[in-house]
This record gives structure tokens, C-alpha cells and sequence, in this order.
């Protein structure tokens, strides 16, 4: 545990001396700060869990968990940069590509030469994946891309996107299809939304296909396997999610406990109520089941462990325990001063964010009743998961 103490003080003073002190200004002119990916960059984040022999820093799951526990800390937008660029598209590429995909994007996805983006949700189609309507029809020596990609974070940022297509409607799941696309090939085009509710101080927004042509080496696993290759990459996601939410609630807790302080020093008014304690202890329970949660699942994913049940679990509980530290601490809050209650209203608009991407919490209370049941077996990728092993390997 001792070096997970370290890593996270090592974040932790980064995000507070770099990230922190222009957060509420970001998220309130909803303007992402363009130094910060640089700067996550720079600082050896964006390639934290690849393998040093591509680049990275090789650490395992947990420490993972960590870095996004102490992003997630300072605003969710800085902890979806790792989600989506490492968490959902780096690791699969470690997963599924071959080995000249590896070494061809994964040091510059480590040296932040390339943001990536994971895009598979459309407006059609965002819990149902099977709906997706993106076609990849064979053309040439590769396939033509076209179709329409809604809500993908860092839209507008990022320079490699993992696309999911369908060569086949018809055969639903089975027809989706993950290519690797740059920015700049021909017909690839991309618009951020506007006044967006939470993750101001982030990006999210659409990308548009339009006959965008890609070799056969665009390929990331093989034609039909993209919704493996997607589950598989959203097993790493939401658990970035889930300990993203960790520090977004102990954020909360955090903000609950200096207020309390400043307006009862001496802890023997308002903070001695049942009603503060109450909401108080609810925090605390929810930071401290929420982050045991994560890094049991994270333990899995370190031994290779099947682990979908664990995970989903893991960021359900997790995000919905932000979302209700929020509240929490909003109610304390509004029940002694009157507005403005930053960083508590920024921190709940993020949550809800974070209850709706990596499956909202009810698809992930389906899922739990399926697991419980014994309607949802756990099915071995054909690519193997990395193990801590692999992660760390020069
Ligand atoms: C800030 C943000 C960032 C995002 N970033 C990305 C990204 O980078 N890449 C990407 O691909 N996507 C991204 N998404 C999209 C996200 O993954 C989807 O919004 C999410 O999967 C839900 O899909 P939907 O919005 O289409 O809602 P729908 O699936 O249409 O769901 C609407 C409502 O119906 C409920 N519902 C749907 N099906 C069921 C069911 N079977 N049982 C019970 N209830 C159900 C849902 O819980 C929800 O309440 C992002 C979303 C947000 C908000």
C-alpha cells in the first residue's frame, strides 16, 4: 500500500500546483485549459499504466485507480483525459492490436503525441451498442467509414479515435468492427457542444465520417470483434470512472469538513447536529466503501482475474456515492449560507456525469441482477486482458 501512497501524493501535488488553481474559473467560462493535456503529458500520466518498453510508466490497476482517484479529486474532466486515452483506447491497444499497432501508437499515445478518443456511442445508439448504425463497407484494400459518433470526450482534441462500425447490420453485435482513425485522413470531421451542464472544463462532442477510407491496418482485433474489443476496453473505462468518482466524493467531504470548520470552530454548533453528522458519516461511508470496491477490483485486473461483475459493481456504487455526497454536501451548504457553494456545485454537475458514462446505473443494476442470477457468464476475450506483469514489462 505504501507505494500507492506514493503515487498518489506524486499526483496529488501535481494536480494541486498545476491543475487545481484554475478549475472553478475553467468550468464556470466552460473553457477546457489547453495546458493541461500538455502538462498531464509531460509528467509521464498519459502513459502511467503502458508498458515502459512502449513508453510508459508501467504501473499496475491500482495505482490506476489512484491516479484517477486524485484527478477525479480535482475535477472529472482531468480524470476522463486518462479514461479515455489510456483507460479506453492505450490498454486496448495493448490488448488487441498487433504487435507493429503497439509500437507504431502506443510510445506516441505515452509521449501525448497522439490524444486519443474512444468513439462508439451514437445518437442512436448509446446503452444499446448493437443499435449502432455506423457502417464500414470494404473499399479497396480497406474499408469506407461512415456514420455519425455522439458525445465522445475530447472530440475536438484528440488526433486518434478507436471508431466502432458495422460491417453487417444485420448481424447486430456481431457485424461491429474497431479501426484506429488519425485526424486529417479525408472525411473525418469533429464539433464540440456547447453549454454543457458538468465537465465543463472538458470537452465532449461529435465526430463525423464521411467516406473516410482506412487500410486494412486500421483494423484493431479482427472484422466482427469490435464489441468484444469494446466491452473489453469499457471494463478498463468505467473502473477509471469508478475511482474518478472516489475523488470527486472525497472531494466533497473534503470541501463539508473545511466549511463545518469555518463556521463552527470549535465543533459545538451546527457540526454537533444529527442532521450534519448524518449526512457527514454518509459521505465518509461512501468514500470508504466506493474506494475498497475499486481497488478490489483493481487487485483482479492485476492478476488477470475475470472481473466484469466486480468492476461494475465497483462503479455503480462508486458513482452514485458521489452523486449523493453532492447532495449531501450541497444541503450543508444551503442550510447555513446562501450561494455561491463552489466547488460543491461543480463537483455535483460532474457526477452526473459520471452515473451516465461506462453504463449508466440502470444498465449496471441489470447487470448486477444478472450476474446474481446466473444470466451473465463471464466469456474469455480471445486477447487476453494485461496482467500487473504486462503492464510493467520493459
Ligand atoms: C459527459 C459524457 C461523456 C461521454 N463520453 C463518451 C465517450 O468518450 N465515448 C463514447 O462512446 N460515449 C461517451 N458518452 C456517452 C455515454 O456512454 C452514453 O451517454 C451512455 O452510454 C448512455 O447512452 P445514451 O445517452 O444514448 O442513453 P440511452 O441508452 O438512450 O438511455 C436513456 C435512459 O434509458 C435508460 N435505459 C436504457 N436502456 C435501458 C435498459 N435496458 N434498462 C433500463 N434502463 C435503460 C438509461 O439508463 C437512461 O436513463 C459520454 C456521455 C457523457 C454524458
Amino acid at each position: 500500500m505504501e507505494r500507492y501512497r506514493d503515487r498518489a501524493a506524486r499526483v496529488r501535488a501535481f494536480g494541486e500546483r498545476v491543475l487545481a488553481p484554475t478549475i472553478e474559473e475553467e468550468f464556470r467560462a466552460a473553457r477546457p485549459n489547453p495546458a493541461a493535456i500538455p502538462a498531464m503529458a509531460a509528467e509521464g500520466l498519459l502513459g502511467w499504466s503502458l508498458p515502459p518498453r512502449y513508453g510508459g510508466l508501467g504501473h499496475d490497476y491500482r495505482a490506476l485507480a489512484v491516479l484517477c482517484e486524485e484527478l477525479g479529486r480535482i475535477d472529472a474532466a482531468h480524470q476522463i483525459t486518462v479514461t479515455v486515452h489510456l483507460a479506453l483506447v492505450g490498454l486496448s491497444i495493448l490488448q488487441w492490436g498487433s504487435e507493429a499497432q503497439r509500437q507504431r501508437w502506443l510510445p506516441l499515445l505515452a509521449r501525448g503525441e497522439r490524444i486519443a478518443t474512444f468513439a462508439l456511442t451514437e445518437p442512436g445508439a448509446g446503452s444499446d451498442v448493437g443499435a449502432l448504425i455506423a457502417s464500414a463497407r470494404r473499399g479497396g484494400p480497406g474499408y469506407v467509414l461512415n456514420g455519425e459518433k455522439s458525445w465522445i470526450s475530447l472530440a475536438d482534441e484528440a488526433t486518434l479515435f478507436l471508431v466502432f462500425a458495422s460491417v453487417d447490420r444485420a448481424r447486430r453485435h456481431h457485424g461491429i468492427t474497431a479501426f484506429l482513425v488519425e485526424r486529417g485522413t479525408p472525411g473525418l470531421s469533429t464539433t464540440t457542444y456547447p453549454g454543457k451542464l458538468g465537465i465543463r472544463a472538458g470537452s465532449t462532442g461529435s465526430v463525423i465520417m464521411q467516406d473516410v477510407r482506412v487500410g486494412p491496418d486500421a483494423l484493431l482485433g479482427q472484422e466482427g470483434e469490435g464489441f468484444a474489443v469494446a466491452m473489453a476496453a469499457l471494463g478498463n473505462g468505467l473502473y477509471t470512472v469508478g475511482a474518478g468518482a472516489v475523488g470527486a466524493a472525497q472531494a466533497a467531504l473534503d470541501a463539508t469538513v473545511a466549511f463545518l470548520h469555518t463556521i463552527d470552530p470549535s465543533g459545538t454548533g451546527p457540526a454537533r447536529s444529527q442532521w450534519v453528522q448524518q449526512r457527514v458519516a454518509r459521505m465518509v461511508s461512501g468514500v470508504e466503501r466506493s474506494r475498497l470496491l475499486i481497488h478490489r477490483a483493481g487487485a483482479l485486473k492485476n492478476r488477470g482475474v475475470p472481473n466484469a461483475r466486480e468492476t461494475g459493481l465497483a462503479k455503480w456504487q462508486a458513482t452514485e456515492a458521489a452523486f449523493q455526497a453532492c447532495q449531501d454536501a450541497l444541503a450543508i451548504r444551503a442550510a447555513f449560507g446562501p450561494p455561491p457553494y463552489d466547488p460543491i456545485e461543480r463537483i455535483l454537475a460532474n457526477a452526473k456525469g459520471s452515473v451516465i458514462f461506462g453504463g449508466t446505473s440502470q444498465i449496471h443494476t441489470g447487470m448486477q441482477a444478472g450476474y446474481a442470477l446466473g444470466y451473465r457468464p463471464e466469456r474469455a476475450p480471445r486477447c487476453p486482458a494485461p496482467t500487473a506483469t504486462d503492464l510493467a514489462a520493459s
